[in-house]
């Protein structure tokens, strides 16, 4: 495996980038995180846009679009139908 180091994309500090990786690890763990608080919203409220996900968690729209490209969830775009992304 190379290793090499990196700023995080997040919080910008150096860190030793592993594969697959772009953020530090602690920004991953927060966004792991994230990613579980919002897939269990979205168990429970199925079918909710992405701005009504941010607004119910309090966390950054485009952070949840993020969230949700990488994490392959389900949910609606603002202004459009719903999109299915898998990686
Ligand atoms: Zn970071």
């Amino acid at each position: 495996m190379k290793s090499e180091l990196s700023n995080c994309k997040e919080c910008g500090r150096l860190y030793l980038v592993r594969y697959g990786h772009e953020l530090c690890p602690e920004c991953s763990a927060e966004q792991q995180k994230h990613l579980s608080l919002v897939r269990e919203y979205l168990r429970e409220h199925p079918g909710q846009t992405a701005s009504e996900i941010a607004a119910a968690l309090n966390l950054n729209l485009r952070y949840i679009l993020a969230l949700v490209r990488k994490g392959s969830l389900l949910a609606s775009l603002p202004d459009r139908a719903s999109i299915y992304i898998n990686c």
